[in-house]
């Protein structure tokens, strides 16, 4: 089995200061941490990534907190500038609106490529200097895109190991993708891996669209489950691998006291109310002023639901730092404001409103005590609350109210609502329908969406990758053989 090299831009724990020369640890949660963590456990390997702090990174704590990972851990220095035109420039200001089809949010700074070019070389040099040609490397998201680029640039071919990538977010179609001022320079760097992985099917199609607009050297061949490019005498080997989640962690611990506690809590502070969760982080992409202006028109135009549904609206803080999201919160701010000031009674308010991150227990009681699940980015990689919803509704009941912009959307789709995030009495009637949906329909469609989240789970995920990659690195020693023979003939 070969050793996994994981890149990605954060590693799965944060270094923060608290005062001199004291450190907190704050151990990363999510999908890609516990999916990968066991997987380079066991077969051993190396993570790099940035620690989260700006400047130089104090090797106490860094050993501290690595000590028992059971893997290396290489850190990534940034400077103060970096960080803010490589993370927060580039990624965030070009690429992440870009790529979730929201080009007006686009700042083109042209300062923002350069540094996105350095810190993905600064990536690059560490892989060079930590790995070895036979090595498994997984880059990972939309900030490293260049990283294939910069190691082949540094490293002679033949001694390269199979170079393999997965975006976690959405590939804009080609008339989106189009306004980015370094297209052709990105679509080279990304054909520069070895193996390309998206979250959808749509995604897939999308980067194909734009390689063969914009690329007119690379030639596109299906074949059969992967699509292959032929560019530059390699074949570069494209596919989609839906990330997916710990279903059974989830499952299990929605059944625990704890969580049961508190969801009988949460039912018992809303009685005779539907109760309806929309859960995200603080995005302009996640829809969240389409969501409460939808669910606005549906208290207007159907006055049977009021008094009989809440919304509970949780808007986890992030990238905070950014005006843009500043302001995006007032707008959120307000629109609460309006609807509780013109629906609210004595015994009822329409939305509740929380602007903090909830823990484990608390998040998953609201999935198990929420009926309806409203999720409606505007595009969206995955979802994964969507699938968490679903994992934690151990009463196989609750429906699921879904933008069809989600990734979640191609899986679950038969049996989730699926909306227009855009189309805001659309989405109204949709909470109509969910609703007065009756618990048999419900339940249903539950035991079917449940079926497939706890199938294709997030170590489906993993395993998909990796085999689609290991079947790749046999051809990639056939091809660096076939290039090694050419130039001995020469
Ligand atoms: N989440 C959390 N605390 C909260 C709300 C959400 O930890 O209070 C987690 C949630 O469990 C999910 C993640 O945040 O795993 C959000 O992932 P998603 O794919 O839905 O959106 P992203 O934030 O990655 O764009």
């Amino acid at each position: 089995m070969k050793r996994l090299i994981i890149v990605s831009n954060r590693l799965p724990f944060a270094l923060d200061s608290a005062g001199e020369d004291l450190w907190t640890v704050t151990p990363a949660v999510g999908g890609l941490v516990s999916a990968v963590e066991p997987v380079l456990r066991e077969r051993g390997g190396t993570w790099i990534g940035w620690p989260g702090i700006a400047g130089k990174i104090p090797q106490g704590p860094l050993a501290e907190a690595t000590r028992d990972a059971g893997y290396n851990v290489v850190p990534v220095a940034l400077s103060q500038t970096e960080r803010d035109e490589f993370y927060y420039g580039y990624s965030n200001e070009v690429i992440w609106p870009l790529f979730h089809d929201l080009q007006n949010f686009c700042n083109f700074e042209p300062a923002y490529w350069q540094a996105y070019k350095q810190v993905n070389e600064r990536y690059a040099d560490a892989i060079v200097r930590n790995s070895r040609p036979d090595d498994f490397i997984w880059v990972h998201d939309y900030h490293l895109m260049y990283v294939a680029q910069a190691l082949r640039e540094r490293t002679r071919s033949q001694n390269l190991s199979a170079l393999t990538f997965f975006l976690h977010i959405p590939f804009p179609p080609y008339d989106i993708f189009a306004k980015l001022p370094q297209q052709r320079r990105l679509l080279r760097a990304l054909l520069q891996f070895d193996l390309l992985g998206f979250q959808t099917r749509r995604d897939e199609r999308n980067f194909l669209q734009c390689v063969r607009r914009v690329m007119p050297d690379a030639r596109v061949i299906s074949r059969g489950d992967m699509d292959v490019i032929q560019f530059e005498q390699r074949k570069i080997r494209v596919g989609h691998f839906p990330i997916g989640i710990d279903f059974n962690s989830f499952e299990h611990d929605a059944k625990c006291e704890a969580v049961a506690r508190r969801s009988q809590q949460l039912r018992a502070s809303f009685p005779d109310c539907q109760l309806m969760l929309g859960s995200d982080r603080l995005d302009y992409s996640k829809g969240i002023p389409e969501r409460l202006r939808a669910f606005r028109n549906a208290l207007e135009r159907y006055p049977d639901m009021r008094g009989r549904v809440v919304l509970i609206q949780i808007v986890v803080p992030s990238r905070v730092e950014i005006p843009r999201y500043h302001e995006f919160k007032g707008r959120i701010d307000r629109l609460v404001g309006d609807i509780n000031g013109r629906f609210s009674t004595s015994t009822w308010i329409p939305v509740q409103y929380h602007f903090r991150s909830l823990d484990r227990i608390d998040l998953l009681a609201h999935y198990r005590a929420c009926d309806i699940a409203f999720l409606t980015p505007l595009k969206d990689g995955m979802n994964l609350v969507a699938k968490e919803y679903c994992a934690c509704r151990t009463s196989e009941d609750g429906a699921l109210i879904l933008s069809q912009f989600a990734g979640a959307a191609e899986q679950l789709k038969p049996d989730a609502l699926l909306v227009n995030p855009y189309d805001v009495e659309q989405m109204a009637d949709t909470v109509s329908i969910a609703f007065c949906m009756n618990q048999a329909h419900r339940s249903t469609r539950m035991k079917r969406m449940r079926r497939n989240v706890r199938t294709e789970n997030v170590f489906w995920w993993v395993d998909s990758f990796l085999a689609a990659g290991s079947r790749l690195t046999t051809k990639v020693a056939t091809q660096r053989r076939d290039i090694q023979r050419r130039t001995v003939r020469r």
